[in-house]
């Protein structure tokens, strides 16, 4: 299959001395606060997280044919599996540093093709620190059926809405997805993308994987309920305003 963002992503990041590398040399300054930039080492425990992360997907089947990545932000960047490497193999030097320019250092390698929307998620949401994106099997057929998942359950709310929309469909790797992301994530901590999968955001990487797991839960229960052929009881906006209150209280465990 053509790859549309490979030539893209090698222009724009082999052989390019990322904006970070410059901001390391510049760490000296008496100016600290003007690189985000930690320390050289101090990126391990991140890199070897997003290693468990990817694996962890893997046994959970969340990620068919090797589908998915995972990142976390670190510094002005991220974090990210990358392209073409089985998980089992990863080892924590070929997880990918991408500063927020969408650059990375001709030494590492090739970050996973769906870095642009992994970049404009942290660009979305602020507060966010991991990105878990999968092609698992009922949120891909629930979006490839381009469905918004509906209140049919109350745990609907865990995506932090009254429902689980569905963004639009763009080819994988171009910053016309990233966009049409970053749009959905400014208004659910998770997606599902049409033709393509789901995306959630969390704090931490086991908080976005644990909102993967349960958004492919909940598409699971949704896709057999269509598949009943009996009308969708969907709750009303009142009573999810009521569960979207008191998940805020207590999280997504609220129930127990
Ligand atoms: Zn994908």
């Amino acid at each position: 299959m053509a790859d549309p963002a490979k030539s893209q992503s090698k222009s724009r990041g082999v052989g390019t001395v990322s904006r970070s590398t410059a901001a390391t040399k510049r760490s000296t300054a008496p100016s600290p606060s003007r690189s985000r930039k930690p320390a050289d080492g101090a990126d391990l425990a991140t890199r070897k997280a997003v290693i468990e992360t990817a694996l962890e997907m893997s046994r959970s089947r969340l990620s068919p044919g090797r589908s998915g990545n995972v990142s976390a932000r670190w510094g002005d960047g991220m974090l990210i599996t990358p392209s073409g490497m089985a998980y089992e193999h990863l080892k924590p030097a070929d997880i990918v540093f991408v500063a927020a320019d969408g650059t990375w250092s001709a030494k590492a390698r090739k970050p996973s093709s769906e870095w642009r929307f992994h970049l404009s998620a942290y660009d979305a949401r602020a507060e966010a620190g991991a990105v878990v994106h999968t092609h698992s099997l009922h949120a891909t057929v629930i979006a490839c059926a381009g469905l918004t998942i509906p209140a049919f359950h109350y745990m609907v709310a865990v995506a932090g809405g009254k429902d689980i929309p569905c963004i639009p469909y763009a080819t994988f790797g171009t910053e016309e997805l990233a966009a049409l992301v970053a749009d959905g994530l400014k208004k659910r901590n998770a997606c599902l993308m049409a033709n393509h999968g789901q995306i959630a955001v969390g704090p931490d990487l086991p908080a976005a994987l644990a909102l993967a797991q349960e958004v492919e839960t909940i598409a699971a229960q949704y896709a057999k309920l269509l598949a009943l052929g009996r009308d969708v009881v969907v709750l009303s906006s009142d009573e999810m305003s009521d569960v979207l209150e008191r998940f805020k209280g207590y999280g997504q465990n609220a129930q127990n």
